[in-house]
Formats: structure tokens, sequence, C-alpha cells
């Protein structure tokens, strides 16, 4: 009985050192981020982000459902692009989207976290450039491409934290969506590593 309490005790410990909050807290920012479960495809903002793949003519997950509710006209635009490079992002419209805009970027096959922070980075600063003060980001790389969900929220949250520290006034709301349970709560865990309240 001993033992089980003494490990009780213990997990809750360790629970509470990874939780630990890793930036200041912050109630301007905190007003800025939203954790949002459902399909990306339904948000009315200015621009819902695409984990698309390299050629950016569409492909299963989220790219799917962003090209099936937008229409022919999002697939033709795409084609003018000629594809994406790993790490980057590329700006089109929406059509028939709610959104304004899809940010298409292509997140990394396997862990690869320089490049899983490049994407994030570069729909922020696609955002910041095209003055768009709405953004909705799903778990790239994620689904098909196979990054662990935890790993993976950590780049995201850190990525969004930074980015939200240096340009807050630019910023009207950044929301993570996200489509799956397991999401949600490795979301709703991390968040006050990185936004933490009182
Ligand atoms: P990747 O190829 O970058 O891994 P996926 O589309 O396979 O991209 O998966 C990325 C994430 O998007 C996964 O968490 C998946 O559950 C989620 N997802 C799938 N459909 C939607 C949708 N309609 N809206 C938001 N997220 C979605």
């Amino acid at each position: 009985e001993y033992y089980h309490k003494y490990k009780a005790d213990l997990l809750k410990k360790l629970r509470k050192k990874k939780t630990k909050p890793q930036y200041p807290v912050n109630a301007e920012i905190n007003r800025k981020v939203s954790i949002w479960k459902g399909d990306i495809t339904t948000l009315e903002i200015d621009a819902i982000v695409n984990a698309a793949n390299s050629s950016l003519l569409g492909g299963g997950g989220v790219d799917g459902a962003i090209h099936e509710a937008a229409g022919k006209k999002l697939f033709e635009e795409c084609v003018t692009l000629h594809g994406c490079k790993t790490g980057e992002a590329k700006i089109t419209g929406g059509y028939k989207l709610p959104a304004k805009y899809v940010i298409h970027t292509v997140g990394p096959i396997g862990e690869k976290e320089m490049l899983l922070t490049s994407a994030y980075e570069s729909c922020l600063k696609i955002m910041m450039e095209n003055k768009l003060r709405t953004l909705a980001l799903p778990c790239i790389s994620t689904g098909i491409y196979g990054y662990d969900n935890e790993k993976a929220c950590h780049v995201a949250l850190k990525v969004v934290r930074e980015f939200l520290t240096a340009n807050t006034d630019s910023v009207d709301r950044v929301i993570f969506c996200l489509f799956l349970a397991k999401d949600v709560d490795l979301y709703e865990e991390n968040m006050q590593i990185y936004f933490p309240v009182e």
C-alpha cells in the first residue's frame, strides 16, 4: 500500500514538473490563442493552414478535406504554384471555403524538428506579410506523415508562443484546430508550459 501511495505521489510530481511553465505569464497573448476541436474547413476566418504535400495538388487527410470543400478553383490555382518545398508555405484564395485564404505548407515526413518548426514559422510569416489577423493551424505532419503527436504538439505550441511574443499587436487569434481526441488531451496538457496562467 505504501508503495502505491509513493508511486502515485511520484507520478503526480513528475507530471507537475513536465508541465511547469517555460514562458512568462502574458494574459494578452493568452487571449489570442485557442484550442478548437473540429473540421478546419468550417472556420470563417482570414486563413486556414493546409498540411499539404510538396506537389500542392491535393492528397488525403486535411488536404483532401480542404480541396473537397474549396472546389476545383483551388486546385487550378495550386497548379500555377508549381509545388512547395518541405518546411515552406504558399498562399492561395479560399474559394468556396468560409476562410478567405488557404496557406499551404509541407511538413516533414518523419520527425524532423527543424522542418516542422520551419513549416509552422513559414505559415505565420505569410500571415504577417498578408496582414491577416486570424489563422487556424492543423496538426501538421501528425497524420500520414507520421510525426509523434506529443513531440509535434510541443513544436506547434513553441513556435506560436514565440511568434505571438514578437508580434502580439499584429494578430487577433491563432487557433490550434485539432481533429483527434488525443491531440485535444495533449494540447490541453501542454498549454500550461507555453501559455501559462497565474
Ligand atoms: P500530414 O500528411 O501532414 O501528416 P494529415 O492530413 O494526414 O497530414 O494529418 C494532419 C492532421 O490533420 C491529423 O491530425 C488529422 O487527424 C487532421 N485532420 C484530418 N482532417 C482534418 C480536417 N478536416 N480538419 C482538421 N484537421 C484534420
